[in-house]
């Protein structure tokens, strides 16, 4: 539920991709109104189109790249004829290894997308942002459960975009105290909305687990690599938090929420994950067992910059927001099947598919 007073009209940037998308239907579900500011880069107005059916409600859409300064004025203005009441910022780059490859995209585009987007509030005078961060922050030597305050230092340009863009925020709210920060670290979302209406649709090969996952449960694609089994866990394969998406979703309300009651500014840093670790191997048991498919594996080499083992301190989430996640992994693979099985191309878009 929305607190009476509370911030009603929200900018949502990169609102038609995975996570934007699912935040949209719960923010309109809380009653909010939204603007969402999408380039379509690596999303589909086909994902807002089904969040008007899921919510019966509308959505002002700008579609605009927010790092390309020739929009600025467009943005600029847009966002103060809204007159919002902060944002969700989820608009960005986010495959790691085309980052190590182009690295200078990666800062141009997600740091860039940020300043303007931080220009276009303070001009509106809406100086509060929910941002859409990454457990990937933290460094390799923590110990789990991670909580906020563990190190940090990301091991490749993407998880450094986030890390600096988090420092941005932070620098801007102590520049001018009136600014409500949230950087939201999240864990590793999966799972899609249980309608099967909404859900990932990465283009190309997939990097992460869970979309790999359900391309070979689907058929389209053979054999799952595993990447390492020799690592000192369980069963000898990684360790993560997964996350029901629509939990990651709740959480951004809550968030929201929690800022618009504070009476000052503030900056603050919370994770959102279940504080539990399933192992690659169990998430592939879990898929197997939601689809009823089989999932065919190897075992293949480690992958670069991958850590054997994180999860989230959850605690500070509940403390400040009362939020926790409720969604078990066998939920993250039903939901994630549904979707998969429901349209097995995504979209639809046209998008290489090698
Ligand atoms: N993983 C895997 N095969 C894949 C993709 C991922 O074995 O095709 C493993 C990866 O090594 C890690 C876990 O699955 O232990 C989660 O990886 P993902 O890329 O989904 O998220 P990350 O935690 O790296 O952000």
């Amino acid at each position: 539920m929305t607190r009476k007073g509370g911030a009603q009209r929200i900018v949502v940037a990169g609102g038609a991709g995975y996570i934007g998308s699912h935040v949209c239907v719960e923010l309109l579900q809380g009653g909010k109104s939204l603007l969402v500011i999408d380039d379509f880069s690596n999303s589909s107005p086909e994902a807002l189109k089904r969040v008007r059916e899921i919510s019966g409600a509308d959505i002002e859409l700008l579609r605009a790249d927010l790092a390309d300064p020739a929009q600025e004025g467009a943005v600029i203005e847009r966002v103060a004829k809204f007159r919002p009441d902060g944002a969700v910022h989820l608009a960005g780059l986010k495959a790691v290894g085309e980052s190590v490859a182009e690295p200078m995209r990666y800062y141009r585009v997600n740091l860039g997308a940020t300043l303007t987007l931080v220009k276009a509030l303070d001009a509106a005078g809406a100086r509060l942002v929910v941002f859409s961060s990454s457990a990937t922050v933290y460094g390799e030597r923590n110990a789990n459960p991670v909580p906020e305050t563990g190190a940090l230092g990301p091991t490749n340009p993407y998880g450094r975009t986030k890390l600096f863009i988090e420092e941005m925020l932070r620098d801007l709210q102590r520049a001018d105290e009136r600014w409500k920060i949230c950087n939201l670290r999240y864990f590793n979302p999966v799972g899609a909305h249980a309608s099967g209406r909404l859900g990932e649709d990465p283009a190309g090969v997939p990097n992460n687990l869970f979309p790999y996952i359900a391309q070979v449960a689907v058929g389209r694609r053979a054999t799952l690599a595993v990447f390492g089994n020799d690592y000192p866990t369980r069963d000898g394969t990684g360790v993560r938090d997964f996350i029901h998406v629509e939990d990651l979703a709740r959480g951004h309300g809550a968030a929201l929420d929690h800022l618009a009651g504070e009476k000052k500014g503030l900056a603050l840093d919370v994770n959102l994950g279940t504080g539990r670790g399933y192992s690659v191997l169990e998430a592939v048991a879990a898929f197997k067992r939601a689809s009823n498919r089989d999932i065919p594996y190897e075992i293949a080499p480690r992958r670069e910059g991958d850590v054997a083992e994180i999860f989230a301190d959850a605690s500070l989430a509940r403390a400040l927001f009362g939020w926790r996640a409720e969604k078990s992994l066998d939920d993250m693979c039903a939901d994630h099947w549904r979707w998969q099985r429901d349209n097995p191309d995504g979209y639809g878009r046209l998008k290489p598919q090698s």
